[in-house]
């Protein structure tokens, strides 16, 4: 394996970065796995405890906060906590694979910037902001508040991508997989 042994991946919610991750992995099976995140946000449909995220309360959170067990945590929406613990670093670098930090902006560079040359931070961009609330609307997940506060953070989101190693657009799906491929094969010599 080459001496980069993480991927951080960050996107203004509704992007489609859980959509190109899903097909990264299939194209590179059992390289990759996924780091999961604690956070206090009520679990969707179709969501696993475990799998896609650690669902855990608030007082558990900031326990777990003075315990020092998180690598970074934000509030990245008003009273929502997700934080990457330390004990999934662990477990996927003992594994040997390549641990994937699907993470906000802010957590983004604040891992790069604890990880350096180590991780490689790929930003993935929508292609408007107008499209980006099309399909946060579409994926039917969000109630109006939680779409407008999505919405009001991608601003700010955008702002950093130009701190990231590479920014991919996702306009055309397929164009994006591909473009994100070849960027993994090169960083991680696969
Ligand atoms: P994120 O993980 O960034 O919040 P998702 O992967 O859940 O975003 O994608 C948000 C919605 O947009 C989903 O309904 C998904 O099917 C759709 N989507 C993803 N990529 C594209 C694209 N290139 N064009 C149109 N819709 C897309
Ligand atoms: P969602 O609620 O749509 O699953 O995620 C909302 C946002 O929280 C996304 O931008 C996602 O990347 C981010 N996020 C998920 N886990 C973490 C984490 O562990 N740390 C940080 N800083 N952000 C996270």
């Amino acid at each position: 394996m080459s001496a980069i042994s993480s991927l951080i991946i960050s996107a203004p919610s509704g992007t489609g970065k859980t959509t190109i991750l899903n097909r990264l992995f299939e194209i590179f099976p059992e390289k990759f796995s996924f780091s999961v995140s604690a956070t206090t946000r009520k679990k969707r449909e179709g969501e696993e405890d475990g799998k896609h995220y650690y669902f855990i309360s608030e007082e558990e959170f900031k326990e777990r906060i003075l315990q020092g067990d998180f690598l970074e945590y934000e509030n990245v929406y008003e009273g929502l906590f997700y934080g990457t613990l330390k004990s999934e670093t662990e477990r996927i670098n003992s594994e040997g694979r390549i641990a994937v930090f699907d993470v906000d902006v802010k957590g983004g560079i604040n891992i790069k910037t604890q990880l350096k040359d180590n991780a490689f931070a790929l930003f993935i961009m929508p292609p408007s902001v107008e499209e980006l609330k099309k399909r946060l609307v579409n994926r039917k997940t969000e109630d109006e508040n939680s779409l407008q506060q999505r919405l009001l953070r991608a601003e700010m989101e955008i702002s950093y991508a130009e701190k990231f190693d590479n920014v991919v657009v996702n306009d055309d799906l397929e164009k994006a997989v591909s473009e994100c491929k070849k960027l993994i094969e090169e960083k991680f010599a696969l």
